[in-house]
């Protein structure tokens, strides 16, 4: 499926999600059974752990439809780069999402470090330790709220500089075979805002 066929399947269906009308594919037993056979994913998410943020649900797909990545702040480190590479270089997927959501718990710690308000211990710093490099721009603060939601899309677009650096990525950019976009989920209604 070519990227912007993807695109358009991906906002369809979390049009449908928002609205109440989920459809649910492509989870009946014979479709799951047709999978053991091979599957070719549309689009590739790397999401939050999160589970408020749910990718098949709030974009409304089903089995085989998503090679989907979910981690702590989706944030990326070389693993993640790995599954990346892989669902594009053997699932032949298109469309690249990286997908935030808003009140998301890892930004927001590492916001409180970046103000020198706590410090993250074990492997959760390691978490923290690869969104602070997107909050240079912040100035430290004690109304970690009122920073929230624009450090969400700065981590966000954090995670995308990263894909876009991939020497792999690069090049099928330049062919225009792939897309790989950045979006932040607004949890209360299920909307997902796609960033310019
Ligand atoms: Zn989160």
């Amino acid at each position: 499926m070519e990227c912007e066929e993807a695109w358009l399947r991906l906002k369809a269906g979390n049009e449908r999600f928002v609205r109440g009308c989920s459809l649910h594919p492509h989870q009946a037993k014979d479709w799951r059974l047709a999978l053991a056979y091979g599957h070719r994913p549309f689009a590739t998410i790397l999401g939050c752990s999160d589970p408020t943020a749910p990718p098949e649900l709030l974009f409304d797909q089903g089995f085989g439809d998503l090679f989907v990545i979910r981690v702590a702040g989706n944030v990326v480190a070389p693993d993640i780069l790995g599954s990346i590479q892989y669902a594009g270089a053997h699932l032949g997927t298109r469309l690249f999402v990286v997908l935030g959501h808003d009140g998301c718990g890892a930004v927001r710690a590492a916001l409180e470090e970046h103000a020198g308000r706590s410090t993250q211990a074990g492997f959760i710093a390691s978490v923290v330790h690869l969104i602070r490099p997107a909050l240079q721009a912040f100035a430290p603060t004690d109304d970690l709220l009122s920073q929230l939601d624009a450090a969400v899309e700065a981590n966000v677009r954090w995670s995308l500089r990263h894909l876009l650096e991939m020497p792999s990525a690069r090049k099928a950019l330049e062919q225009k075979h792939v897309k790989i976009v950045g979006a932040v989920c607004e949890t209360r209604t299920g909307v997902v805002r796609f960033l310019e």
